[in-house]
Order: C-alpha cells, then structure tokens, then sequence
C-alpha cells in the first residue's frame, strides 16, 4: 500500500508525520519504507538517520545537434513548446536547462541532425534506518527537474508493506507525480487561515485525481474550529491531531523522532495508521 503524505503548504508538519508514521507502523512488525520525495530540500534523512547503501544518478534525455547536418529549417524551434531549441540565423541552438525530454525535436528534425545526450538532473539515495527501508530523491542545485527525480525515487519503491511518501508542499506539478497511483492521501494542514486556504487547493487536487483522502491537523488546538468547520462542511475525515505542544518542538530542533523520545504520542501515530485503513475501507 502507497501513502503519500502531502500539503497544500510548506511548514506544515509533512516531514514530521510521515517519518513518525512509518517508524510507528514498523515497530508493529510490518514492512515499511519511507520516500522522500520533497527533493528540492529532502529531511527525513535527518531524523531517520539512514545507512546509505546505493546511490544512482538520475538523467533525463536531451537534445544535441550536429551543426554540419543541420540546415536551419526551424523544425525543431517551432515544435518545442518550452524554447529550450531554438534556429538563429541558420543554425539550432539548444537550452538544455529548458528542455522537458519530449523528444519531439529530434522526430521532426528533416536531416537527422538531432541525437539524444544524458543530462544528470539529481540523484536517489536507498538505504536502512533500523526497520525503515530508506530511499529520497536529490535535485541537482539549479536544477527545474523535481518531476523526474521524484518519478526515479518512486520507480524503486519496494513492492510489499507499507510505502510511505513523503511529498513535496503544494499543489503544482511535483505534487501530483508524488501523489500519482498512491493509494491514500494524507493531507496535512494547521489550523491557521493560510493553512485552511492552502488545504483547500490540496482537497481539489487529491479529488481531481481520485484518490482517497483524509486530513491531519498538526499543532492542533482544543477549540480549533477553522479546520474543523471546513472538514465538517466538506465531509472529509481529521483522523489524526498533533497538538501544539513545545517538547514536539524541541524533539524537532535537534532532530529528534517524537515517537523515540515522547512515548506519549506513540499511540497516536498507531492509530493514524488504524484510522487511515478504516477510511480507507469504508
Ligand atoms: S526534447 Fe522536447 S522539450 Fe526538449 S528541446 Fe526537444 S522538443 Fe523541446
Ligand atoms: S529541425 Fe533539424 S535541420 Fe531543422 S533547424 Fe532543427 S536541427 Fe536543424
């Protein structure tokens, strides 16, 4: 089973629930692997403290021209729909940075001037964290290939267990490669105007794609009723809360796993994971 864990928003708590969710569904005896796949900025390796054992880089195919056969007929320019190949005077000139791998130029070039080049976008990493099979995705500083990476990281996900997936923030094409062909969404928000706004954009995306979904409410407070209100409105399921409690705080500044050193909450990411099977179900 794939869940991705996801929000509309940065600083939510993403990162916070999905490694304590897999580190919670592991101690139950199940096979469990966590994803990062927030690969503009991946953490989790931070808490979970991963052995790497394989690294791999990841390429995407771009395009290069052999300036003796090209005769500057502009093909190739006026089918790119991103500029990233482009005729001046007579000759093709290439922007690899902006090309998205379609192909297309080098099907259309008349002279076969055109052959595909690797180009390294970013890198995966696999490894072990205690029960945790481990694995994240690394773009390349500079780099606008979040899609690829992040398709490269879930490419290796094992095939029994739980797999968790930890997404990037938003709701922008990144978001939907992670979230694509998961089983569940867990969708995570605080209870804050700008968390409810960007929650909303999330809810249309997961409802756009079909999956199943619930919410998780991090820093949670006693009478919250913003979150609450929408959810009831919506008829979506909060099935889990993190209150706002300074030691989850702490735990977190010095990279710390709130499962390990506040056994208090220990039960409640249990049964996150119970929760979400039963939303899953019904
Ligand atoms: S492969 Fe596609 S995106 Fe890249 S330069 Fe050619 S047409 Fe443009
Ligand atoms: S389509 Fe081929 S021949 Fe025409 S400009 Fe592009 S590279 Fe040159």
């Amino acid at each position: 089973m794939k869940i991705a864990i996801a929000s509309g928003k940065g600083g939510t708590g993403k990162t916070t629930i999905a490694i304590n969710l897999a580190c919670s569904i592991a101690r139950t005896g199940q096979a469990v692997q966590y994803l990062d796949c927030d690969v503009e900025e991946p953490n989790g390796h931070i808490f979970l403290q991963p052995e790497i054992n394989q690294t791999q880089s990841v390429n995407i195919s771009v395009p290069q021209v052999d300036i003796d056969k090209c005769n500057g007929c502009g093909k190739c320019g006026q089918l790119c729909q991103y500029s990233a190949i482009i005729c001046l005077k007579d000759k093709a000139l290439v922007f690899d940075q902006l090309c998205h791998s379609c192909g297309g130029c080098m099907r259309v070039c008349p002279t076969g001037a055109i052959e595909e080049i690797p180009r390294e976008v970013g890198f995966t990493d696999f490894g072990l964290s205690n029960n945790v099979k481990f694995g994240q995705g690394r773009l390349k500083i500079g780099d606008i290939h979040s899609v690829s990476v992040i398709k490269a990281v879930k490419d290796k996900a094992f095939n029994e267990g739980v797999v968790i997936i930890d997404a990037p923030p938003g709701t922008s094409c990144p978001v939907i490669e992670a979230v694509k062909a998961t089983d569940f969404v867990l969708l995570v928000t605080e209870p804050t105007p700008f968390g409810l706004n960007d929650l909303k954009l999330a809810v249309e995306m997961v409802r756009v794609l079909k999956i199943p979904f619930a919410v998780a409410v991090n820093r949670s407070e006693p009478d919250e009723q913003m979150i609450n209100q929408y959810c009831r409105d919506e008829n979506i399921d909060i099935i889990f809360e993190l209150p706002d409690d300074r030691k989850i705080a702490e735990a977190y500044s010095v990279g710390k796993m709130i499962v390990d050193v506040l056994p208090k909450y220990d039960k409640g990411f249990a049964s996150l994971y119970e929760n979400l099977l039963k939303v899953l179900k019904g």
